[in-house]
């Protein structure tokens, strides 16, 4: 008898397990039916901000794979199509088709939860006025460029994290004054100690941004649209303001479907992505994932770990056998042409984490120095004292600078030690690094401070 598949959710996640699933089950064995509350389907959300900045036209390049093109490899996909409800008793989903709001039931042998995240949406008052936005969907990419298009003009940037801050760049290279209020004394706290993220700062202003720290909002103002955003100093004048104080997995179907949500507040979910209710699977942001150094559960909002959990569902909804092997946390992004990365702990959550962590700093250039294009670069790696086990890494710097944090992702993956990683035969020639590379001299402070 044929199987049937329902993905929730057309995005990364959902339309990787989809694809996997396929590829193994025919259409005559597994029937793929994936419902997609947007119009998109299989977008990059993480290309939004270059949409915004006017470097990625038009909209639809950050569109992999339309629903058409899923009907040809017999995947069916229903864009605007919410779903509403979930029994798992009776293997029914509810679903609401959002052009005419007609309701109808589908019935499922496997269903694959792959909702997501949201913005996190604080009770600030005035948040609900036109002219606030938050970026995740295509269709906010969409509307910020429309009003980046109108000109120059002042935007107010609530929250540090990665996402705010591409959108503050975007919008400062189409020549607006962008501002960005932190309630931390630096930015993207989650990515840096304090005294990095205050390179990242000074980088910010240095280019024209105002960033204003240790702040938090009072409340949006306006009457028929946003007007300013009140902080205690007085009001920042905006005719656009955008939320990036980061993002929460999106649980609500599941958790009154009786899904188990787990102590991170996202899906529980074992290796092969199956929740503890039979038939019902989970991947993405709406899902745990295991940490790899902590062997604790952790719910990360990354492109990289969606594709991959939902890859791990598809095959596994395939007939073959896949585990996730859990999560680094690596993550990187570009701020006023500075390079941001970390993977693994910061030496103050590993020591959170129960490990004896000491860290390393070396400071010093992206290429050889006396190369024209050399630009300084900050790295910092933590180690576990006494075993000098790599436990973490963050990096800061000028172009270059960012992908060096895949060597410590190999690294810490592979339970090297920071001396191994000193020794490492790491490439040179002067338009690269110096013959000493930065990473193999943070390696070294690493070493040295945990021996
Ligand atoms: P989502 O991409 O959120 O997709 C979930 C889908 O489910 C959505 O399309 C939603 O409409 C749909 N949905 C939700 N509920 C229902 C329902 N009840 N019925 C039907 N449909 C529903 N990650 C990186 O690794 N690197 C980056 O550089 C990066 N940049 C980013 C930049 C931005 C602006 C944003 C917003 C995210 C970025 N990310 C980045 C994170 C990355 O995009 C996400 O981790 C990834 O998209 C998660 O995939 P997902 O399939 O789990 O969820």
């Amino acid at each position: 008898m044929t199987d049937r598949l329902i993905v929730v959710g057309g995005d990364a996640a959902g339309m990787s397990a989809a694809s996997q699933a396929r590829r193994r089950r025919p259409p005559d064995d597994l029937e793929i039916v994936a419902y997609e509350r947007s119009s998109w389907v299989s977008y990059s959300a993480c290309g939004e901000p270059y949409h915004i900045a006017g470097e990625v036209d038009p909209l639809e390049a950050l569109v992999a794979r339309t629903p058409e093109q899923f009907e040809e490899r017999g995947i069916d996909v229903r864009i605007r199509h919410e779903v509403m409800a979930l029994d798992t008793a009776s293997r029914t989903v509810t679903i609401r088709r959002l052009d005419d709001d007609y309701l109808f039931d589908d019935h499922y042998d496997h269903v694959l939860i792959a909702t997501g995240a949201k913005a996190v949406r604080p009770p600030i008052t005035g948040r609900d006025l036109p002219g606030v936005h938050e970026l995740r969907t295509l269709d906010d990419a969409a509307d910020l460029r429309a009003i980046a298009d109108r000109g120059p003009d002042s935007v107010v940037i609530v929250g540090g994290g990665y996402i705010g801050l591409e959108t503050a760049e975007a919008f400062e290279a189409r020549g607006w004054n962008v501002t960005v209020i932190s309630a931390h004394p630096g930015v993207l706290d989650n990515m840096l100690d304090r005294d990095l993220s205050l390179d990242v700062v000074a980088a910010m202003r240095e280019r024209g941004i105002d960033v204003i720290t240790d702040t938090r909002v009072n409340c949006i103002v306006g009457t028929d649209r946003v007007r300013a955003v009140e902080i205690a100093s007085g009001e920042l004048p905006a005719v656009a303001v955008v939320l990036g104080l980061g993002s929460t997995p999106e649980i609500e179907l599941a958790r009154a479907a009786g899904i188990p949500i787990g102590p991170t507040g996202a899906i529980v979910v074992d290796d092969t992505q199956r929740t503890p209710v039979d038939g019902v699977w989970a991947a993405g942001d709406c899902a745990e994932v295991r940490h790899r150094l902590t062997g604790r559960p952790t719910n990360v909002h990354l492109g990289t770990v969606a594709n991959k959990t939902g890859r791990v569902a598809g095959i596994n909804l395939g007939g073959d056998a896949a585990t996730f092997p859990g999560t680094l946390g690596a993550a990187i992004t570009r701020v006023c042409e500075l390079e941001v990365a970390s993977v693994g702990l910061s030496e103050s959550d590993a020591v959170a984490a129960g490990f004896d962590a000491v860290a390393g700093t070396a400071r010093g250039t992206t290429i050889a120095g006396y190369m024209p294009q050399t630009r300084p670069m900050t790295i910092r790696a933590v180690a576990e004292r006494g075993t000098q086990r790599l436990l973490g890494a963050q990096i800061v710097g000028g172009p270059g600078a960012g992908k060096r944090i895949d060597v410590f992702a190999t690294a810490i993956w592979n339970d090297m030690r920071a001396d191994d990683l000193e020794w490492t035969d790491l490439s040179y020639a002067p338009p690269f690094s110096g013959t000493w590379d930065l990473v193999a001299i943070a390696a070294r402070e690493a070493s040295r401070a945990s021996r």
